[in-house]
């Protein structure tokens, strides 16, 4: 059976570092199997759904190169909720309640004062159908709720945490549709992922509570199980995602100068103890990828190390994949030349100008300008087609008597205007003999 996955956020807002984690962690799911990942819009809350987010989460899908291979909105599905329904309430499985909000607080109270779980008491139940009509007749429209089965113990085999055992006697039975006919998440998930044909429902482990509601769903709708596994939340390098972290949206990163496969290959590896490597791209990933290795503890989500993994990204990067927002007139040599140096690929420009000028070099002493006139001597008689940079030092080395860094860092200072920088071996034929000349010169 192909292995069908699926990613279903909810359009209310930005996708950030913990839904993408589950969105990765599908298609890698799906890609290792050979299989299909889809993407719900789970958008049946009209009044904060916007289509704003919807464009978003496409957009920063396509980004990291998680390309679904199906789409379907909630909104779009309501007769095919209907008409599940309709079979549920013939079959007795789902029940029509009064109770207001504050009525169900009051009795909670009261049970959990008593030592009790605050189970809803299903006193809806006992209601007869005259009760109905007369609720009716006073302008009360029911919301419904899902009968759970207290026969039947839940379980399932968690492709995370092992194996799970729920008691339905000691749960709610879930609120699935609201007075005014709206539906809450619960129920429509199951209809679609029965409908989708999804294998392997993989989300985080804020829903074990809802799977274990939601397998008895499957069940009642006559549909075999899809496999669950639930991965252990995201925390900050320093304890819990901070509120800035677990907001930290795709754009932001984006902005940021993060590079897309860096998000990808350190997700897919957090929370496992596989070592994080930019070299893996997600066809990679993928092949590897395995839920066994994940574990329970709480996975540490670093910016620190995303920036590291982005560099070591970036440092791999191919001149075709960057071109297009290197500087105007940048080529594959100079972008070979400069890439090792780059925490971010708009640092290029930086660079860029270093080979270009005008530079600003630091103020020199009396004896580093003789150093470095010497070195404009010596530059002229240079074969520049070769490699000027290492002829250069040697012979300097000779004439000079200087070595290591007292050699080198003037040169580097005077040709560039910084101490640190590119493998000058590298650097100096791209800036070139007239403007090597020019700055040794002033
Ligand atoms: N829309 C739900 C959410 O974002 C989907 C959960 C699920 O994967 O079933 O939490």
């Amino acid at each position: 059976m192909t292995v069908v996955t699926r990613f279903a956020p909810s359009p209310t807002g930005r996708l950030h570092v913990g839904n993408i984690r589950t969105a990765l962690q599908n298609w890698l799911l799906a890609k290792r199997h050979g299989g299909l990942f889809l993407l719900r819009i789970d958008d049946t809350d009209a009044a904060r759904s916007l289509e704003d987010h919807v464009v978003a989460i496409r957009a920063d899908l396509a980004w990291l190169g998680l390309h679904p291979d199906g789409e379907e909105r909630q909104s779009a599905r309501f007769d095919i909720y209907q008409t599940a329904f309709d079979r549920l309430i013939a079959a007795g499985r789902v029940y029509r309640c009064y109770e207001t909000q504050g009525e169900l607080d009051l009795r909670r109270k009261v049970l959990l004062s008593r030592g009790l779980p605050p189970i809803y008491d299903r006193a809806a139940l006992a209601l007869t159908e005259a009760d109905h009509v007369a609720k009716a007749a006073e302008g009360q429209a029911p919301h419904w709720r899902f009968a759970l089965d207290h026969d039947t113990p839940i379980t399932w085999d968690d492709g995370i945490r092992g194996p799970q055992q729920f008691d339905p006697r000691q749960m709610s039975d879930p609120v699935v549709r609201r007075a005014d006919g709206s539906w809450l998440y619960m129920l429509p998930s199951v209809i679609d992922d029965i409908a989708m044909g999804v294998t392997d429902v993989l989300r985080g482990e804020d829903h074990v509570s809802n799977t274990a509601t939601q397998v008895q769903m499957f069940t009642a709708l006559g549909a075999p199980v899809p496999r669950f596994a639930h991965a252990a939340l995201l925390t900050g390098a320093e304890g819990k995602l901070s509120k800035r972290l677990g907001a930290l949206g795709m754009a932001d990163l984006r902005d940021a100068g993060v590079e897309p496969e860096a998000i990808v290959a350190l997700l897919a590896r957090l929370g496992t103890s596989d070592p994080v490597d930019p070299a893996l791209d997600s066809d990679a990933l993928a092949a590897a990828f395995d839920l066994s290795r994940f574990g329970r503890a709480p996975a540490r989500f670093d910016e620190a190390e995303l920036d590291r993994i982005s560099a070591g990204v970036i440092h791999r990067l191919g001149f075709a994949k960057v071109a297009d927002r290197l500087p105007e007139g940048m080529d594959e040599v100079v972008w070979l030349a400069i890439r090792p140096n780059l925490a971010r690929v708009s640092e290029a420009a930086d660079w860029w100008q270093v080979i270009k000028g005008p530079i600003a070099a630091p103020p020199v002493d009396d004896e580093t300008r003789a150093f470095l006139r010497e070195a404009a001597t010596v530059a002229t008689t240079l074969d520049w087609a070769g490699d000027p940079w290492s002829a250069l030092t040697s012979t300097l080395k000779d004439t000079t008597g200087r070595k290591g860094k007292a050699l080198f860092m003037p040169l580097r200072q005077a040709l560039t205007g910084m101490d640190h920088g590119p493998d000058m071996k590298a650097l100096l034929p791209l800036i070139g003999r007239e403007e090597a000349l020019a700055r040794l010169n002033t």
